[in-house]
């Protein structure tokens, strides 16, 4: 099998080239990836897949129909970019791929020709599904749209799952990029850690620059509030692994006059939900603290971030045994956690899921460095592991799938994790 399915992938590369380039030559933000979505979906429509498309506004799904349709196995990619000025792939707008999302759905499209090519073998559906919003940033422009109604949740999983997009899918694959891996090496079942997201405005009184005794100095309150944070951190033990990182997105309007309106992005990260609230608590005194000792007023919104990520044990075991075996692919690491955080940990408390990542990049995530060491490989690569693990699962009788599906207890359900958000700050 392994041979069939690279033959069609050698036979399609320059088809597979194109396509990773064009989507890394187009970087965009979250849910406003309206020009990778239009571009992947006439890619499927060329290969005659039924698509659903505008799911959570960019998000599409194309299936891929197998010989019985009981079982179905989702192969996902991301479609967002991030804000990375420096890359050297980087658009004019300063947005970038400098996670891989491009590589991820560049390997998806590889794995969906070969799937499509073969399936007549399979016992179950594929349905290559492209999300929207991984990254969680750009809260401001989020908030907006959410203000509109076009959205109800600021992650592009975390909004799939409010529709019921994932409803008709048994399990979820993706492949994520190693950074700072130039080889093929591939990391199963590491966790993640999981976080919630602060927006913080400090009001103060304006006044001008030269008289301060007339004002309240907003950037001061938010000052105190990230010493305050800095001063606890010596609390937190290893075990919650709470980061608290904020950034001021507005320090004033102008330099002559006392800033009355600053504000201030955080996650806060930990390893299980209890250090998670644990270190909000932290942030919500200290920008209270802040707010009071300089007689400020301080809004905080909280936003549901991720949880953290609990790989299947069975899709990951099954993974590392294709992966082992297919020719070019380095090391197979266990149990490697991922450096930050990722909205498949929400997805893997209902279904189950794998986020192994895959070599073959320098440089560090998010920064100027990063990019593929051979674009060729990583598709091919990419797009290998995901057939045959599709393969894998879908053939005889789709008996492996039906056992990944049947042992697989959730801890939540959808209408569980809906509630979950809410009470995390949600709509
Ligand atoms: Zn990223
Ligand atoms: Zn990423």
């Amino acid at each position: 099998m392994q041979d069939e399915i690279r033959t069609i992938l050698n036979y399609n590369k320059d088809t597979i080239m194109l396509f990773g380039s064009t989507l890394l030559a187009h970087p965009e933000l979250g849910y406003e990836e309206f020009f990778s979505s239009a571009f992947i979906e006439s890619a499927y429509r060329k290969m005659g897949l039924p698509i659903e498309n505008k799911l959570a506004r960019t998000g599409l799904k194309a299936r891929i129909e197998g010989k019985t349709h009981e079982i179905t196995v989702c192969i996902l990619s991301e479609l967002d970019a991030v804000i990375s000025p420096s890359n050297q792939f980087a658009a004019e707008s300063g947005e970038a791929h400098a996670c891989g999302h491009s590589t991820q759905s560049t390997q998806v499209y590889a794995a969906a020709l070969a799937l499509n090519t073969l399936k007549e073998q399979l016992d179950g559906d594929v349905v290559c599904m492209a999300v929207p919003a991984e990254e969680f940033l750009d809260l401001q422009h989020r908030l907006e749209l959410q203000k509109q109604g076009s959205i109800a949740y600021l992650s592009g999983k975390q909004e799939l799952i409010h529709l019921g997009a994932f409803d008709d899918v048994d399990m979820v694959i993706m492949i994520h990029s190693q950074p700072e891996n130039p080889s093929y090496d591939v990391f199963v079942g590491g966790g993640s850690l999981g976080f919630t997201a602060k927006h913080i405005q400090f009001i103060g009184k304006e006044a001008h620059g030269a008289a301060p005794f007339k004002g309240v100095n907003a950037l001061q309150a938010a000052n105190l509030a990230m010493a305050g944070m800095n001063a606890n951190r010596e609390t937190f033990s290893e075990e919650e692994r709470i980061r608290i990182h904020p950034i001021l997105t507005k320090g004033g309007d102008v330099v002559n006059t006392v800033p009355s309106d600053v504000r201030m992005e955080t996650y806060v990260r930990g390893s299980c939900k209890q250090a998670i609230d644990k270190g909000c608590n932290v942030v919500d005194r200290c920008v209270q603290a802040g707010a009071s000792m300089m007689g400020a007023e301080v809004k905080v919104k909280t936003i549901p971030g991720y949880l953290p990520l609990k790989q299947d044990s069975n899709l990951s075991t099954l993974f590392a045994s294709i992966a082992k075996d297919v020719q070019g692919i380095g090391d197979v690491v266990w149990g490697k956690d991922m450096i930050g955080s990722t909205d498949m940990g929400d997805l893997a408390q209902l279904k189950p899921c794998i986020q192994p990542t895959m070599g073959g990049f320098i440089g560090e995530a998010h920064s100027k460095e990063f990019c593929m060491v051979d674009a060729w490989e990583s598709y091919r690569l990419g797009g290998e592991l995901l057939a045959e693990l599709v393969l894998a699962l879908l053939t005889n009788g789709a008996c492996q799938a039906k056992q990944v599906r049947d042992s697989f207890i959730p801890s939540m359900d959808r209408e569980t994790y809906l509630v979950h958000l809410q009470a995390q700050g949600g709509r």
